[in-house]
């Protein structure tokens, strides 16, 4: 199985299992989720979905989770609970990555993180690609109107507004690209 990761909903970056990090980006490997079930769990993020942790060996599947690196979690004022919507796969998978950000001091710091974009580094298999664009199309657009719904409850001053709303932007984007793939395909 290849590694895969999430992103972290306060910085956007992933986290990241301990193959991938220097002494700078150490703190990517601390991990905080909570899951559809609202349970609450914090360790070191291993790169296969779990958390390495002695009391918790914690399965996070894409669709049933929330997380944040223990930093951000910290510096957005621990916020609380699962949100109705995955958070974001990772395109380095947590791995594929020379990014090493030092540890963000303030939330201004942590939200300059969200600058730097992951470079997608999965290549789709040409005789799959049509499958799999389908796929991700139906994904995706069910992606969007769960954001939407959210987008829609939440005051506009939520520290976590702006995450959801790039979150949702960056699935519309992608969701045109597969648009226009399928169409090229007919
Ligand atoms: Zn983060």
């Amino acid at each position: 199985m290849g590694f895969f990761s999430f992103n972290c909903e306060g910085c956007g970056q992933s986290l990241r299992s301990y193959h991938a990090v220097n002494a700078a980006s150490s703190w990517m490997q601390s991990a905080v989720v909570y899951t559809a079930d609202g349970k609450f769990h914090q360790g070191a993020y291993d790169g296969y979905g779990r958390l390495e942790t002695a009391s918790e060996n914690v399965e996070l599947l894409d669709g049933a989770c929330t997380v944040y690196h223990q930093r951000c979690w910290r510096l957005l004022g621990r916020p609380k609970g699962f949100l109705p919507v995955a958070s974001g796969a990772a395109a380095d998978q947590g791995y594929f990555t020379d990014f090493h950000p030092e540890k963000p001091k303030t939330r201004g710091e942590m939200q300059q993180l969200r600058k730097h974009r992951q470079v997608e580094k999965r290549l789709v298999e040409p005789d799959e690609g049509e499958a799999r664009a389908e796929e991700n199309k139906a994904q995706l657009e069910d992606r969007i109107s769960k954001l939407d719904k959210v987008l829609g409850l939440l005051d506009g001053s939520d520290p976590l507004y702006p995450t959801l709303a790039e979150r949702r932007d960056g699935y519309a984007l992608q969701l045109r690209t597969v648009t226009r793939y399928l169409e090229r395909m007919r």
